[in-house]
């Protein structure tokens, strides 16, 4: 396919030129913008055993958050390295499955929008309603595709970076006993927010017992990487139309193990407080610009994605038993619903 490279899809190229032999390839969706196609791929390295647990992670669902894409690409590169050399990775990798979609709306990417080519916010646009109001236009609206936030009309069908995650999460996370979601954002605060659902209701979710767990896990395995501040989305806002909201109740209609999606928000505000000159560009409120500190925010994030595969591949050795859930649970509520 002939299409013009940018930086993110060059190393996404480079990488599956150099790794050819270790990453299963599909192109998901092309989409066209302004007379030039781009593509959306879906890669995978490890084991394709549905029996396995598997993770997947996804960025670029806002096109403008272009650093979500970048420290995946980062990520990508260090595992596949590490596949190369590493009897232990090796291993690991033949007892998980490993997906990557890092790049869900390169037609936002490529016209530095958050929204999809259409106009439409892909966070906003799946077929969830928020309980209580959701915040005006920021929580989604269908006023107009020129707002930010914009849902898309109700007659209008799934925009189609947004039904090719769908069909990615129900054929390569969904049928297997346990998956976990990473989908990397940025822009909202300056922490580094981990959501998990629900963006819809400020209600709890029926696996708070299971986050809890796992964030508990990586305090104590990792105490000095305190600055993750982990809760369900709707403790900093409620919205319509969450992707994974959605995902996760038709998973949860449709099997009975866990999948557990998050949502990393890296806080975007800090990078723009460290070099107020970014305030006056529209890319440098959503990324790093300075050099350093992109590489910073780029290696940043490695420890938490390491984690969270072995995280996926020794679920059975964490996932709190009976017992264990409730006193989880228990300790869940009060974090987070105690108000
Ligand atoms: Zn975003």
């Amino acid at each position: 396919m002939d299409v013009p490279v940018f930086t993110e899809l060059g190393s996404l190229y480079a990488l599956m030129d150099e790794h050819g032999d270790r990453l299963r390839r599909d192109l998901v969706l092309t989409v066209d913008v302004q007379g030039d196609t781009f593509p959306v791929w879906c890669l995978e390295i490890g084991s394709n055993d549905l029996r396995a647990p598997a993770i997947g992670f996804f960025g670029g669902v806002h096109g403008m958050e272009r650093i979500g894409t970048q420290v995946l690409i980062a990520w990508l590169q260090t595992l596949l390295e590490r596949a190369r050399w590493d009897v232990h990775y090796q291993q690991l990798l033949e007892s998980v499955r490993v997906v990557f979609m890092p790049m869900v709306n390169p037609g936002g990417l490529v016209l530095g929008t958050r929204a999809n080519p259409a106009g439409v916010d892909l966070m906003r646009s799946a077929p969830v309603q928020a309980e209580k109001r959701a915040l005006p236009l920021l929580g989604g609206h269908r006023v107009s595709p020129h707002l930010p936030w914009y849902r898309g009309r109700v007659e209008d069908p799934l925009p189609p970076e947004a039904s090719a995650l769908f069909e990615v999460v129900r054929a390569r996370l969904h049928p297997h006993p346990f998956s976990i979601a990473m989908d990397c954002h940025s822009g909202f605060g300056f922490r580094d927010r981990l959501w998990f659902p629900y963006a819809r209701t400020q209600e709890p979710a029926p696996n708070i017992a299971e986050a809890f767990a796992l964030r508990e896990i990586f305090n104590r395995t990792y105490p000095n990487h305190s600055f993750y501040l982990m809760e369900p989305q709707s403790a900093s806002y409620t919205t319509h139309g969450d992707l994974w909201d959605f995902l996760y109740d038709e998973y949860r209609e449709r099997y009975r193990g866990l999948f557990l999606p998050f949502t990393l928000e890296m806080g975007s505000w800090l990078w723009v407080k460290k070099n107020p000159r970014q305030f006056f560009s529209w890319f440098g409120l959503f990324n790093p610009i300075l050099p350093h500190r992109l590489e910073r925010v780029l290696r940043r994030h490695l420890i938490l994605f390491d984690f969270l595969l072995h995280a996926a591949a020794s679920w059975q050795n964490w996932r709190p038993d009976a017992a264990r859930r409730e006193t989880c649970r228990q300790e869940a509520m009060k974090r987070w619903f105690a108000g």
